[in-house]
């Protein structure tokens, strides 16, 4: 968490997760891009449906590139089945355009272990929404990079966090990050909700892939996390102004301020000691942001 905010470069804004007229999605990719990049964004990354139904397809973002504007290459994977009968869905960041579509046995453990070889970023997406499970988590390579903690589109159907997941995989041994994604398909009601902030050198795919991968980023729907320092047993925050933040451990361990307007805090670190501390805060309209975990046992 601390080497977002002490490493060189600066913050750009993304999206990891949406869908074009390449799969079931409203705007063609070009459109995608222009969408993202008139909204201030600084990349995106199109995750078409990698699916039979769209010839195993994987969307080539590469000519809508500017100046000040980026893409990266991935999609959304399926195959195999969550423990709930479900089809698995899982975020991959960061692929060839040549990716191999999955054999009609490929596991979804395999079909992971195999985008993370290909160099990919991979997460959990949309928890809450298809009621995945630490079992189900926990099948997939320790390797996942992140959980999407929360998903604008399944928020719009009543099920768009992620938080729950990633606290029981952290209490698991795992190390994922925290992301905020739009998985935007119609480009109203499920747009420009939740993004992440990549701390990076330059705004180019392969310096962003690399951070996204050392976790040099926060996830956020609207409040900011302007610089996390630790100073010997005390954390301290500069964030937005915003009425909580919250720092979260394992099992129910929790240290807060609370308040009108606070954009900077000081959170005693001692009982995390051992395990992870992972900062949340919140303001008055409902804005937040997400760090990723800082690990205390080492
Ligand atoms: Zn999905
Ligand atoms: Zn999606």
């Amino acid at each position: 968490m601390l080497e977002t905010f002490s490493s060189n470069g600066q913050f750009y804004r993304g999206n990891l997760h949406g869908h074009s007229t390449n799969s079931d999605g409203d705007l063609t990719p070009e459109q995608h891009c222009r969408f993202y990049q008139q909204a201030g964004y600084d990349f995106v990354c199109l995750s078409d449906h990698f699916r039979p139904i769209y010839d195993f397809q994987i969307s080539d973002t590469s000519p809508f590139r500017t100046g000040d504007f980026t893409t990266i290459i991935g999609a959304e994977l399926h195959t195999g089945r969550m423990g709930n009968g479900e089809i698995w869905h899982f975020l991959a960041v960061g692929l060839p355009l040549d990716f191999e579509p999955p054999s009609e046995t490929e596991t979804a453990p395999d079909m992971a272990a195999r985008a993370l070889n290909a160099g990919a970023f991979l997460a959990y997406a949309h928890p809450e929404w298809n009621s995945l499970t630490l079992e189900d988590a926990l099948s997939m390579p320790d390797g996942m990079h992140a959980v999407e903690v929360f998903n604008t589109t399944s928020s719009t159907k009543g099920r768009g966090e992620g938080s729950a997941l990633l606290d029981q995989l952290l209490n698991s041994g795992r190390r994922p990050c925290a992301i905020a994604v739009d998985d935007v398909h119609r480009y109203h009601r499920d747009a420009l909700g939740g993004w992440v902030m990549v701390k990076a050198a330059e705004n180019t795919p392969e310096a962003l892939l690399q951070s996204l991968k050392r976790g040099l980023f926060y996830a956020s729907t609207g409040a900011d996390l302007i610089n996390v320092e630790r100073h010997g047993d005390f954390l301290h925050v500069e964030c937005s102004p915003v009425d909580s933040v919250w720092l979260l451990g394992h099992g129910a361990k929790v240290t807060w301020v609370d308040g009108e307007g606070i954009t900077r805090a000081k959170l005693p670190l001692d009982k995390f000691k051992g395990g992870y501390a992972r900062l949340s805060i919140q303001a008055s309209d409902g804005a937040r942001a997400w760090s990723n975990p800082l690990f205390m046992n080492e």
